[in-house]
């Protein structure tokens, strides 16, 4: 039972101030994941708080023509989907920033551009589901939608319908058990198909034996309250996401249960890290990035050269431009790039490598390496960046375990780590452990959300 990962709990360890830290942290990590279940409501919640601490807008400062000095705390929003916030050092920013990143997209059913018909006297909308779900586990369980709808005309009307006690819910319904002979042989990614994850949204007819009725019923509905017409699903970014709020979990409280803990466990105690952290010699930052679980793609993931051009406009602004300028910037930055890991699951056993694998309740969790197939698609973190974490949080008294995500060769995931450390600049993984992963509802323990916050912020101050 890898029994020396097994000595005392770090809960035993804990004073009662820092119990009570922990569950002030873990009060508003829940309240952060009952309201911001998208990227742009996540990226609209760090704005606020941010600003709410004394950031500015970048563009802003730079539109004034007033120069950026250390001490200015900054952040720009990137399409309303992704964040970059910076606390200018007393150093050069040539000499680097310590970064933490991690993201705020997650896995969903999202509404196709055509959504909506009508079959057998029920509405329902059509979805194409994002990030890696096992299709089973998205039906029959209560559903929200979250987005927003972009008309012709401009306006864009923000929704959000299920989380309220008063809100309906929606769902994507199952075969009865008693009919299911054929649908139970089939492989697990076969049981449910992603053509069949339509969301059942009414049943009401508006005039009776008329054709498509429920449908015209839907739709007069969504006019009155949005004034919004069917064509306008064509320009909308619409989201199904498990309906309701966040749960400590567990007798003892000791864990949470949330939709979208992959990444937004990380993203919260980032970007409160960050907030919470005053002077700092290097300039630190917090990237919060859209996209991550599709491949980091487009305006708003990673791969995006919307850091870099942040990073360009900074320098300029603080009359150090020039593209080696910014080359050396990126060079010279340390990364905590941070996402989930898989914990040890006892039911699941033998999906993993009981010496390294990440437990729940252990503490902080760095991967040196990610990636499949022998590390395929990994940023391979060096021994000497991992000796100088190893340092800072030792000194900081944080609790931290080395891990990997299974057994070799089961499988595997990437996060935004590689595409860093293309700057040239140290990049390791870093994060919380996580159970049932990319499921509805996600279990981290309180201990390790504590512990990663701790972690976050000695690295602002040491690196
Ligand atoms: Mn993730
Ligand atoms: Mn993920």
């Amino acid at each position: 039972m890898a029994e020396d990962k097994q000595k005392d709990s770090i809960w035993s360890q804990y004073t009662e101030d820092d119990k009570k830290a922990l569950e002030q942290l873990s009060a508003g990590y829940i309240d952060f994941l009952s309201r911001c279940k998208t990227e742009r409501e996540s990226a609209a919640e760090a704005v606020r708080k941010a600003e709410e601490a004394g950031y500015r807008n970048l563009y802003e400062v730079i539109k004034s023509g007033v120069q950026v000095k250390p001490g200015d705390k900054l952040y720009a929003l990137n399409m309303k989907k992704a964040v970059a916030l910076f606390n200018i050092g007393e150093e050069p920013l040539e000499q680097g920033m310590n970064i933490l990143g991690a993201h705020i997209d997650t896995c969903r059913l999202d509404v196709k551009q055509n959504p909506l018909y009508e079959d057998g006297g029920m509405a329902y909308l059509d979805t194409h589901y994002y990030g890696g779900i096992k299709k089973y586990q998205w039906v029959a369980l209560p559903l929200a939608l979250h987005g927003v709808v972009a008309k012709a005309d401009g306006e864009v009307v923000e929704i959000c319908i299920g989380e309220d006690d008063n809100d309906p819910v929606f769902c994507v319904t199952d075969l009865l058990v008693h009919l299911s002979q054929e649908q139970l042989k089939k492989a697990g990614a076969k049981v449910v198909e992603g053509e069949s994850l339509d969301i059942l949204v009414g049943n009401y007819p508006l005039k009776e034996g008329e054709k498509e009725s429920v449908k015209a019923g839907v739709l007069k509905l969504i006019k009155d309250k949005y004034g919004l017409e069917e064509e306008d699903f064509q320009s909308a970014e619409l989201a199904l996401v498990p309906a309701g709020r966040a749960r400590e979990l567990g007798f003892d409280r000791s864990m949470v249960l949330a939709y979208g803990q992959d990444d937004r466990v990380c993203s919260y105690t980032s970007l409160m890290a960050m907030l919470e952290t005053e002077s700092v010699k290097r300039t630190s930052c917090c990237l919060l990035v859209d996209k991550e679980e599709i491949g980091s793609v487009g305006a708003t993931g990673m791969q995006s050269r919307f850091f870099e051009n942040v990073v360009a406009e900074l320098l300029a602004a603080m009359g150090a431009g020039g593209d080696l300028a910014l080359r050396r910037t990126l060079a010279g930055s340390k990364m905590l790039s941070s996402d989930v890991s898989s914990a040890y699951d006892a039911l699941y056993a033998g999906s993993f490598d009981k010496k390294n694998v990440a437990y729940l309740g252990k503490g902080m969790v760095f991967n040196k390496f990610t990636g499949a197939r022998g590390k395929s698609g990994s940023n391979d973190a060096n021994a000497e960046y991992l000796g100088e974490i190893r340092r800072i949080m030792k000194k900081h008294n944080v609790h931290f375990q080395l891990a990997e995500l299974g057994k070799v060769d089961l499988g595997g995931g990437g996060t935004i780590a590689y595409i860093m450390s293309l700057y040239g600049m140290q990049v390791i993984d870093s994060g919380v452990g996580v159970l049932s992963m990319h499921a509805p509802w996600e279990a981290t323990s309180k201990v390790d959300i504590y512990e990663v916050w701790k972690g976050y912020k000695a690295f602002l101050k040491e690196a």
